[in-house]
């Protein structure tokens, strides 16, 4: 069976145990000291989210947890490639966590925040995010690159949402509304939010002053909603685990 996330806007999460999975915001239980910084350019990854052993993402021992990470300069520093050093996977056994979040270090850029709320039946494929017994390759994937470790689960950079879509004043966001044409998408409204936000750099994808809220929401026609919450390259991250290390390791590919 394939289990993809159901995933609740962070900033609309009440009750936050710091046992969630998720993706965005800060990190949960990361000891400081194990915040990777980037193999090529030495600055600090951005934080991509985590996930706590379970039956759907089994980390080999109980308690464990998964952290990933990305260079935030994946294009020069080849964060896609799982032997770059520009990305991370850090698995953290139970005695070794943290009971509190984890500061981000000076001038890291907060990614938005999507806690899993549950995990719904789901048929694999590329685009989606998921976890089960393998991963859905795109049409770029050559075959005799297949890792040698266990599958766990793969991720999009993108957090989808179900209407109604907030507006906003909720979001603090710059709302961009699709609508028209075959695939609703002739038609782009811009709608600010009440007031002015700060986010990351020219353009990026989570507001600075409001660590973990998204800087931009694309609502389409129908209310559905989404926010981009890494940068994957437009592909998928596959996630996997090596038994014999306890070590776990990504990619990602279009
Ligand atoms: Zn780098």
């Amino acid at each position: 069976m394939f289990f993809k996330p159901v995933f609740k806007l962070g900033l609309f999460h009440n009750g936050r145990t710091g046992r969630e999975d998720k993706l965005g915001g800060l990190p949960f239980g990361l000891p400081p000291d194990r915040w990777p910084a980037c193999a090529v350019c030495g600055r600090p990854q951005n934080y991509i989210g985590q996930f706590h052993s379970s039956d759907i993402a089994d980390l080999g021992r109980q308690g464990r947890v998964l952290f990933l990470f990305q260079c935030p300069d994946g294009p020069m520093c080849e964060s896609w490639d799982r032997y770059s050093g520009a990305n991370a996977a850090v698995i953290v056994d139970e005695a070794d966590t943290a009971h509190w979040p984890t500061a981000a270090p000076t001038g890291v850029e907060i990614e938005p925040e999507g806690i899993v709320t549950g995990w719904e039946v789901t048929e694999p494929a590329f685009c989606i995010s998921y976890a089960g017994p393998g991963p859905s390759y795109g049409a770029n994937h050559e075959g005799d690159n297949d890792p040698e470790g266990r599958f766990l689960i793969q991720l999009v950079g993108q957090l989808d949402f179900k209407a109604p879509a907030p507006d906003p004043a909720q979001t603090g966001a710059e709302h961009l509304h699709y609508s028209g044409g075959q695939y609703g998408m002739d038609n782009l409204r811009f709608e600010k939010p009440p007031r002015e936000r700060r986010h990351y750099g020219d353009w990026s994808r989570g507001q600075s002053d409001l660590p973990g809220r998204p800087s931009q929401v694309v609502v389409l026609e129908n209310g559905d909603w989404c926010v981009e919450c890494a940068n994957f390259g437009g592909g998928t991250a596959y996630v996997f685990m090596d038994d014999a290390t306890g070590q776990a390791f990504y990619f990602s590919e279009r």
